[in-house]
């Protein structure tokens, strides 16, 4: 998920190394390590915090400093801690082999348990660590290359991988494999350089070889072999990296936000990641395995957030008064402690937030541990203050979201908001046929954002005609009621448009009045129970002359006549609909802050984490 970079030629492979670290920092990350051939040994540096820490330790390091093959890698913890053990590149037994990688290996618990049995010993928390030890078995136990040991480990792996591994055995020559994570070599004259991001490779070449998942390379001094991760050879293409280096910083995309807005597939495949077990038809959550009985047990459930995570946390009210049958309530969390709840060892407490330091949310979690309550963490930060203090919690492994106004995160805590509530769903009535439609639709998630992503010029388009407009509604009903408050929020933040969400039949008992000719007002009205009653409320808009907006089921036509513009949004089970239908909403937000020349990454007055009261 973070980043990766790997060096062989004739310059100081430190240098290259650190300098492709610094160039990748702005992905966000925890700590970071170097890894240097030199004297028949590998040389390696680890740090939490800066680059500049490895980089101070490795220039003391007179071995670090003469070698001119290496990799390196900077870390964005999602299984253990971010520290120093914990950070990459992880070794093997003897420290011959050294392996940095970006992802998720699902099935870890499975493969540390078999390697543990045949003696191996683990010094770190950290999914990645089992690859070390893997390839050295396979490479002990008679692969005639490092390649072949590597190769002989991918086949037992499942899950995302992005990786560079060295053996001192086999100076002077890197492995390279992707699934899922992306991996590049640039190829300079007598130098090669391996990154998973091109900003790492830009400086000095514009030569690249893009690695298609399942595809790995070997890469010696003498030259570059590419091939499947089965070993069928494949030919690869050089190609020319056309973007800036402040094009690649953002993927290519103008801005942090659209960003993330569009890596939402690959967020929610990676929350879902090895948790829907299709075989066995159910939910598994490794980080709630140690309190599974408590939970099942428990009589009430309080959600509680702020911003975007109390509006994840209105989604989950439904949620598991839905699937899971029982009682819920959602508090901000800078009231939740000052008004003295009624908390006991009966109530689930889960705290929600990205950053995991959210001060607010922080100190509600404390209050509901003092009063006996189980406290769950659903955050994105591994190792942040909150997922430390809770007893037990999910990670959202969404990726680092560096833009202020949280869009992937807010996805991907609807995804984990919906497996726990299936998993106690199940535990208590739900029947087996349910959970298996629940699953399937979930799987197919990922593929329909896409769906909802491509129409990004459409909602564009339908923005730029509203845009002059300081104030608009959203209004949705049930399960998308938290929705309208969350498109609401999103505008406001970056385009500083004054909106209000509310729940669509609310509307005639106050805020008519402010509908005036020409007002936008956007439904999100996908076909659900309350369907007919959302198009009586569209109704009263239009005659009201207001402009109509909709957010409709793909299929829905005939919703086209009533409203002034539609994006469809593909069908799916409801407590499923909004982690589709909110991305519209963003991507409007989106395009009306750029159309209003707002600083969509960094708009006034915010801050990312806001770890004040
Ligand atoms: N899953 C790995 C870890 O937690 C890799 C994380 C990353 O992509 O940076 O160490």
């Amino acid at each position: 998920m973070c980043g990766i970079v790997g060096y062989i030629g004739n310059k100081r492979a430190c240098s290259v190394l650190i300098e492709g670290l610094k160039r990748l920092e702005y992905r966000g990350y925890d700590s970071a390590g170097v890894c240097v051939f030199s004297g028949e040994a590998l040389h390696i540096r680890k740090a939490t915090g800066r680059v500049a820490e490895v980089e101070a330790l490795a220039c003391a390091d007179r071995d670090i400093q003469a070698g001119t093959c290496g990799i390196a890698h900077t870390r964005w913890a999602t299984h253990g801690e971010p520290n120093e053990v914990n950070a990459h590149p992880h070794c093997n037994h003897d420290n011959r082999i050294a392996v940095v990688h970006n992802g998720i290996i699902e099935n870890y618990v499975t493969l540390k348990q078999f390697l543990a049995s045949k003696g191996c010993v683990f010094r770190s928390q950290t999914d990645t660590e089992v690859l070390s030890h893997l390839i050295s078995e396979f490479y002990e136990d008679g692969a005639d290359s490092l390649e072949e040991a590597v190769q002989a480990a991918l086949r037992e792996v499942s899950g995302t991988y992005g990786i560079a591994v060295v053996c001192s055995d086999e100076p002077d020559k890197i492995v390279v494999a992707r699934k899922g994570s992306p991996l590049i070599v640039g190829v300079g004259s007598d130098e090669y350089i391996v990154a998973s991001d091109a900003a790492a490779i830009i400086e000095h070449t514009a030569n690249v070889v893009y690695l298609n998942d399942n595809e790995m390379a070997v890469i010696t001094r003498d030259g570059m072999r590419t091939m499947t991760v089965d070993n069928v050879p494949v030919t690869k293409e050089v190609q020319q990296i056309e973007w800036s280096l402040e094009q690649i910083a953002k993927g290519g995309y103008e801005h942090f936000m659209l960003k993330e807005i569009m890596e939402q597939p690959e967020a929610v495949r990676m929350s879902l990641g090895g948790r829907l077990d299709l075989r066995e038809m159910r939910v598994k959550l490794g980080g709630l395995e140690k309190v599974s009985r408590d939970l099942v047990r428990a009589r009430k459930v309080i959600l509680t957030g702020c911003g975007t995570a109390w509006h994840a946390a209105l989604v989950g009210e439904y949620l598991f008064e839905d699937l899971a049958r029982i009682p819920t309530e959602v508090e901000y969390a800078s009231e939740f402690r000052y008004r003295n709840p009624i908390v006991d060892d009966g109530s689930l407490v889960i705290a929600l937030s990205q950053s995991g330091e959210t001060a607010d949310t922080l100190a509600a979690l404390r209050e509901a541990r003092e009063k006996g309550a189980l406290a769950l963490g659903i955050v994105n930060a591994v190792g942040s203050t909150i997922a430390r203090e809770t007893d037990a919690g999910v990670y959202l492994h969404a990726g680092p979201e560096i833009g202020v106004a949280s869009t992937k995160a807010f996805t991907c805590q609807l995804v984990v908001e919906t497996l726990i509530a299936l998993m106690l769903g199940r535990r208590r009535f739900m029947s087996q046929p349910t959970m298996d439609q629940y699953m399937q639709a979930l799987t197919r998630i990922p593929e329909q954002i896409e769906r909802v992503l491509e129409q990004s010029g459409l909602v564009r388009q339908i923005v730029a005609e509203h845009v002059d407009r300081d104030n608009w509604l959203f209004l949705g009903r049930g399960y998308n009621y938290p929705v309208a408050l969350e498109g609401a929020l999103k505008l406001k933040e970056i385009s500083y448009i004054h909106a209000e969400g509310l729940p669509a039949a609310e509307m005639k008992h106050g805020p008519i009045a402010l509908i005036h000719e020409g007002m936008p007002v956007v439904f999100i009205a996908p076909r659900c129970s309350t369907y007919e009653k959302i198009l009586g409320n569209i109704e009263e808009v239009r005659a009201r002359r207001g402009r109509i907006i909709a957010v409709a089921t793909e299929g829905d036509t005939g919703i086209a006549r009533y409203c002034d513009h539609v994006i469809y949004v593909p069908d799916c089970p409801v407590p499923l609909q909004p982690i589709l239908t909110v991305v519209p909403l963003q991507l409007m937000a989106y395009h009306a802050a750029v159309a209003r020349g707002c600083n969509v990454d960094k708009p006034r007055n915010l801050a990312k984490s806001v770890t004040v009261e």
